[in-house]
């Protein structure tokens, strides 16, 4: 169905053709006219991720990931693809990294039951856990742009290398960039350690507490201003 503006383009012309020569031409909407129709809803995004094929990602997964949460959360977590596990349940940090992920949110207070959104640069799982390619994240961003302009997150919490400097748009290692509040497009923006890494590596835990803290102080400061 066209847009509103193109039914009364469409209704005005045949209307003035009908009077003056008594008959409908049912002329063409100019392109200029026909508005580009933006997904108004999470369901319609998820419903377009699950039909994708923009990128090479779609031939191995055994599910899409779109990402889970509430709308207007306080924080949206953006990590860079699903894993094993979540490629199998089609949701996002399911496996031990996103149990490790769950328990630093609920120590400052947030849970993607309530006030959080959880999702990922990319939707569908690299093979082997391979990082994303950039033409893959150049296909798989607007899905993510697109979440982001409809649940309107107060925050967001980019965990790992990727998301950190995709949103960032800083060309840097996560221990260089963490430590600072960037943003994007208008929404302040605290990178931290993958919690996989931290899994991995327990000297990251502190640097990754302090970045928690910040982002717990920030948040109360955002809230109390509005
Ligand atoms: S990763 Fe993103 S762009 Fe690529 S196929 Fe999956 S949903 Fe589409």
């Amino acid at each position: 169905m066209g847009s509103i503006d193109s039914e009364i383009y469409k209704l005005i012309n045949n209307t003035q053709d009908y009077i003056q020569y008594g008959m409908i031409s049912d002329r063409k909407v100019p392109e200029m006219m026909l508005k580009k129709e933006e997904p108004d809803s999470l369901d319609k995004i998820a419903g377009q991720i699950a039909k994708c094929g923009k990128c090479r990602l779609c031939e191995k997964r055994k599910n899409v990931v779109p990402g889970m949460g509430v709308l207007n959360p306080d924080v949206l977590v953006v990590g860079e693809g699903p894993g094993a596990d979540e490629d199998v349940q089609g949701l996002p940090f399911v496996g031990k990294a996103g149990q490790y992920l769950d328990k630093w949110l609920d120590a400052i207070g947030l849970s993607r039951h309530t006030n959080c959104f959880i999702g990922n640069v990319v939707k569908c799982r690299p093979p082997m856990n391979r990082d994303p390619q950039p033409d893959e994240i150049e296909a798989c961003l607007p899905y993510l742009e697109q979440q982001i302009a409809l649940i309107k997150p107060k925050f967001i919490l980019t965990v790992g290398r990727i998301s950190s400097a995709v949103l960032s748009g800083q060309e840097a290692g996560i221990g260089r960039l963490r430590g600072r509040t960037y943003s994007f497009k208008g929404i302040p923006l605290i990178p931290t350690y993958h919690p996989s890494a931290v899994l991995r590596d327990p000297t990251l835990r502190k640097p990754v507490w302090d970045d928690l803290r910040r982002l717990k102080a920030e948040l109360e400061e955002i809230k109390n201003v509005h």
